[in-house]
């Protein structure tokens, strides 16, 4: 029997991509870009399904893939995607459940601590040659133990930054979500709220929620002025979900303390972004899921998902199963 044609386009561990071969004719692209676009999508009008990180072209470029059943992601978010016009083709799409779930929580406190206890701006001091002497007021922190801590979006990662703020940091936790939490209320203490309640009290405001049409630009001006003066915000979400600009004025005017960031409007970081000037900003480089352990796992899950779509019609996580009727 003929085995499906798929193209692979971002890295993968051996063991991953010999698990592809097992089952596909494998067209690989370690990165898609300018150079090799139509080498890419003369690939994908052959394929049967796609596996990678994101989605390297416009979703719409992929309307010449009459053959092309499924893509699996290699990442929770998918954003990337036009889900509804992938459902207009009958291409289900599917995405990844838990493998970065704590690893992402872990990326959210160490925002959190190092934004607090202002580790990468004293790093480069020291580094300066400024430590010549004990560190006074002008240096010191936050305290992170005991604050209150604003969780905007109660879902996988929101709930495993919870347990680490309320069970390791004695932190009281509050969060906004569509739908109450009931367990996470119970183990942890946590309590929903309105955002803007959220705003107002937590110190350490955290944004865990999916990019969506209702959560574009969901942290403006109007919000980052609830916010406390010696208030933190953290963003492992997804860029577009704060006004960018907003928070750099909001960062420069002193109307908030600090800011965590793993992700931007725009990625990579423009080096003329007006963060990159700021002292009280801590900058990753969208690490949120970035370990080797967790990476290698994440497309691994996403392989098997793939696998079991396109030999065994099985499906899990789909984001939109309507593609299937
Ligand atoms: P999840 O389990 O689907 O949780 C999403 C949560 O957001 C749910 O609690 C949902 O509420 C809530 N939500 C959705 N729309 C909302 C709105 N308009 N207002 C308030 N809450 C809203 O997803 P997850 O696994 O925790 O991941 C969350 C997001 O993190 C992903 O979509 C991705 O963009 C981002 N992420 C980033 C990285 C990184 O590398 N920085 C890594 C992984 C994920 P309900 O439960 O009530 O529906």
């Amino acid at each position: 029997m003929n085995k499906p044609q798929i193209v692979l386009y971002f890295p993968v561990p051996l063991d991953v991509l010999r698990l592809l071969q097992e089952h596909f004719h494998v067209t690989s692209f370690d990165r898609v870009d300018s150079s090799n676009r139509d080498a890419f999508l003369e690939a994908v009008f052959e394929a049967d399904g796609l596996i990678g990180m994101g989605l390297p072209v416009p979703t719409g470029d992929l309307r010449g893939a009459r053959r092309l059943k499924a893509i699996a992601t290699i990442s929770t978010g998918y954003d990337a995607f036009d889900v509804a016009e992938l459902t207009s083709q009958q291409v289900i799409l599917m995405n990844l459940y838990d493998p970065l779930t704590e690893t992402t929580a872990d990326l959210a406190f160490s925002l959190i601590l190092a934004t607090g206890r202002r580790i990468a701006e004293l790093d480069h001091r020291v580094r300066e040659g400024q430590w010549t002497h004990a560190v006074t007021r002008g240096w010191f922190g936050l305290d992170i133990h005991g604050k209150t801590l604003g969780i905007v979006g109660m879902g996988r990662i929101g709930a495993a930054i919870a347990r680490r703020g309320a069970l390791g940091f004695g932190m009281r936790v509050l969060y906004t979500a569509r739908s109450p939490k009931p367990d996470v209320d119970a183990a942890y203490g946590a309590c929903k709220c309105a955002l803007d309640e959220l705003l107002a009290v937590s110190d350490f405001v955290c944004l865990v929620v999916p990019l969506t049409d209702d959560t574009r630009h969901l942290i403006g001006s109007r919000e980052l002025s609830l916010m406390k003066p010696s208030a933190i915000l953290v963003n492992i979400a997804r860029g577009p979900v704060v006004d960018e600009m907003a928070l750099v004025d909001a960062l420069k005017s002193g109307t908030i303390h600090g800011a965590g960031l793993d992700v931007y409007e725009v990625e990579p970081l423009p080096v003329d972004s007006g963060l990159l000037e700021m002292r009280n900003v801590v900058l990753a480089p969208h690490i949120g899921s970035a370990t080797a352990e967790t990476r290698d796992a994440m497309a691994r899950y996403a392989a098997h998902s793939l696998v079991g779509f396109l030999t065994r019609g099985e499906v899990r996580n789909v984001v939109n199963p309507e593609a299937m009727s």
